[in-house]
This record gives structure tokens, sequence and C-alpha cells, in this order.
């Protein structure tokens, strides 16, 4: 059969450790046989990041405004052990906050169901999706431990030298004080990322947080989100059938966990943080949770929820057999290459996307799969895979498909 042609370049960001090997095997086995892939490189292992201090992570997000559609391959974050193992001239920063920053995006995370890996919570019938604000509050704090007592003040000073203050506390002994903010633009820019991406998969969006506590700083999220609804998106909303409401964060979490699921949540920071790693533990497996970073101005980045599975690399160095999970990362070409089909209206590039996903997922169904699943699994009699059988196993089912 003719492979499928494609006109505009992937960029195509290559990682580090067992990732970077499933990233091989993926590409050999299930893509380069059908597609003509159309890729523009960049190496984003460790190693060659140190070469080109760094420029290489910004080079390939420059390349992602420009083409629009990234694959991303798991990436060593470095810290003291790394500067060492990989003889660094620096502690480079993670390329995924590197890109996040240059793309301005929002990140947004999706448990991949199967059936044989139930959610724990039995009426999650289809996946939950969470939007996680990734700028500000608490992860970009001021904190002071409060020695003794004293009045402790918030202070904005104008441009124009204008004070505005307000008491925060008077302390009558040791304590502790924190000053977070966000800012309007970025915020703004949450908002249309997740409608966007709600008008995009057809799903409701939620969004929830704590505004009849935080009267100012809470209610100035729901008061953006509602006035780039009504403003840019309640006509096209109506228009799908689809449904923005706002609630407290507490109703939201009750609200969640009587759902069937098929929703998106958006969440502020620390709500994300906490709230993606509920329903992904809840779903199974981090190596069955697909994650894509989509900008205000509608550019894609698709990775793996999960690192660089360092454990099975070490092993996989010391010539010992591994069953590293591929799910995430073959779902993230899959959602890649959908996107560039989309885009160019390719419409076989969409077709093999979908039918590369039904492949990957009746294999686990069929009762093969890593290791990971098997221990999770409520399918009998099930075959545990090495990491390369899994992914050939896949091929077959594939071409049984087709
Ligand atoms: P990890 O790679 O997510 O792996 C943690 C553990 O989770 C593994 O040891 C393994 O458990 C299990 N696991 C994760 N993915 C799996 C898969 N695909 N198949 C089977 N099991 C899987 O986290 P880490 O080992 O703490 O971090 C390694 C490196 O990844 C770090 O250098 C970190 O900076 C980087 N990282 C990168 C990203 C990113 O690029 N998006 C995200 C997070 C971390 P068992 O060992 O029990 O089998
Ligand atoms: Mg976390």
């Amino acid at each position: 059969m003719a492979k499928i042609p494609m006109t505009t370049p992937l960029v195509e960001m290559d990682g580090d450790e067992m990732t970077r090997i499933l990233w091989k095997m993926i590409k050999d086995e299930l893509l380069l046989p059908y597609i003509d892939l159309k890729t523009e490189y960049y190496d984003l292992g460790l190693e060659h990041r140190n070469e080109t201090d760094d420029q290489v992570t910004m080079d390939s997000a420059e390349a992602t405004k420009k083409y629009g559609v990234a694959v991303k391959c798991a990436t060593i974050t470095p810290n003291a052990a790394r500067m060492t193992e990989y003889h660094l001239k620096e502690m480079w920063k993670s390329p995924n906050g590197t890109i996040r920053a240059a793309l301005d995006g929002t990140v947004f995370r999706a448990p991949i169901q199967v059936k044989g890996i139930e959610p724990c919570v039995k009426n999650w019938k289809k996946p939950i999706t969470l939007a996680r604000h990734a700028y500000g509050d608490v992860y970009k704090n001021t904190e002071i431990k409060v020695p003794g007592p004293g009045k402790a003040e918030l202070v904005f000073t104008a441009e124009d030298g204008t004070q505005t203050r307000e008491l925060i506390h008077t302390f009558d002994g040791p304590g502790v004080l924190q000053g977070i903010h966000n800012t309007d633009r970025s915020i703004t820019s949450f908002a249309r990322a997740c409608f966007s991406y709600a008008l995009d998969t057809k799903q409701d969006l939620w969004f929830a947080t704590k505004d009849t506590i935080s009267k100012k700083y809470d209610h100035n999220f729901k008061d953006i989100f509602q006035d780039v609804y009504e403003k840019e998106y309640k006509e096209k909303f109506e228009a799908a059938g689809l449904e923005y409401f706002y609630t407290l964060i507490d109703d939201a979490v009750a609200r969640v966990m009587k759902t069937e699921g098929g929703f998106i949540w958006a969440c502020k920071n620390y709500d994300g943080d906490v709230m993606s790693d509920m329903v992904s533990s809840a779903c199974g497996s981090l190596a069955m949770m697909t994650s894509v970073l989509v900008s205000p101005d509608g550019v894609y980045e698709y990775e793996a929820a999960h690192g660089t599975v360092q454990r099975h690399y070490y092993k996989h160095l010391k010539g010992e057999e591994t069953s590293t999970n591929s799910v995430a990362t073959i779902f993230a070409w899959t959602g890649a290459l959908r996107k560039r089909g989309e885009l160019d209206g390719i419409s076989d590039l969409v077709v093999f996307a979908d039918k590369l996903e039904q492949a990957t997922l009746k294999t686990i169904e069929d009762g093969k799969m890593t290791k990971d699943l098997a221990l999770i699994t409520s399918l009998e009699n099930v075959t545990v895979l090495n990491s390369e059988n899994f992914i050939k196993e896949i091929r077959k089912t594939y071409e049984a498909l087709v």
C-alpha cells in the first residue's frame, strides 16, 4: 500500500532515556511503514541540550509556533545528580517550562480508558480532561516566616508612587506569611485556551475556584472566564450544544465523583496539580495519560504525561529486559498526526491516527500488555510483553484492522 503523504512537517522533539528508546521503536514499527513522515527534528536529549546551551529547546519552541503542531518525547529536567551524570555546563531549565512559557499555553491531560483497566470511580465511563493553569499563585509565591509580634501589610506601589495598603494581620507571636499573584493577561489566555479546547474536542467546560472566600483574587478568575465566555465563545458554545459553567471548587469535586466523565475541568494552578494526580491515579496509570499543551492562538504540542522512566532505562543499559508502556507516547504521535491531518485536510492521516489508537487499545483488550497494566487489569490470562514486543503486537493488530 502507498504511504500516506504529508504536506506540513510535524515538529519532532526527541528526548531522553527509556522514552527515547521507545520513540525510535514507535517510529520504526508503527509510523514509517505507513506514513511518508515529514518532521522537522529537534534533539532535546540532555546531551544535545547541553552542547547547544539549550538553544535547541528555544528553537524547537519557535518551530512549533511556526508550524503549529509538535510531538515531544519525555525529557530529563536536570537536578544535582544529572549535573554529574551528564557533565552539564549548567543546570538547564525544564524544557517543558521553556516551551510552555514560549507558547503561553495551558496543559490538558486526559486518561486513556480501555476495557480491562477500570477507573476506581465506577461511574466514570468517559475520560475527564484536566486543564491546569500553569502560571502563578502559590507556584510564584513570596514567603516570610514571622519571628514574633508585629504587623503584616499588603502594599502595592503604582508607577506614579501611590500606594494601596491592606492590613493582613497583627501578630502577637511567631507565624507565617505568603504573597501570591496572578495577571489578567495570563488568566485571560488560560480562559481562551480552555474555551477553544472545549469547542475543538466538543466537550462541556467546568471551571471552579473558591470565590466565596477569596472575594477579589478568585473572583477575578471567575469574572474573566465569564467575560471571555460571553464576548467570544457563548454563541459558538450554544451552536455546538455545549455548556460552560462555573461552580465552587468543593462543589466541583463532589459533582465530579457522581458524573460519567466526558468533560473538561479547568483548575487554578494548585487545584490542577492536585486534581490531575487524583484523576490519573483513579484511572490506573501515568502511562495511560495523554497531555497536550495548547496556546491561545491554536498551537498544539503533544506528549506523554509521564517522565523518561529512568529505572527501566538503567535496566535496559544493563541488557536486562524491560516492559515499559508506550501507550501515552503512541497517543502523543497520533494526537499530533491527527491534528496535522485536520489542519492540512489530509483525511488519510486522521483515519490512520484513529486506527492506530484503536489497534493499541484492542491489543490491551485482547490481553496483551506491559507489566504495569498486567498488575492492575481485571482481565484474566493476560500475556505480559516486553517493551519491543508490545509495540510489535500493536503493529500486528493494526495490520489486521486495515
Ligand atoms: P517517570 O519517568 O514518570 O517514572 C516513574 C515511575 O513510574 C517509573 O519508575 C515506573 O514505575 C512508572 N512509569 C512511568 N512511566 C511508565 C511507563 N511508560 N511504563 C511503565 N511504567 C512507567 O518519573 P521519574 O523516573 O521520577 O523521572 C525520570 C525523569 O523524567 C526525570 O529526570 C524527570 O526530570 C523526567 N520527567 C520528565 C517529564 C516530561 O518530560 N514531561 C515529566 C516528568 C518527569 P516502576 O519503576 O515501578 O516500574
Ligand atoms: Mg503534581
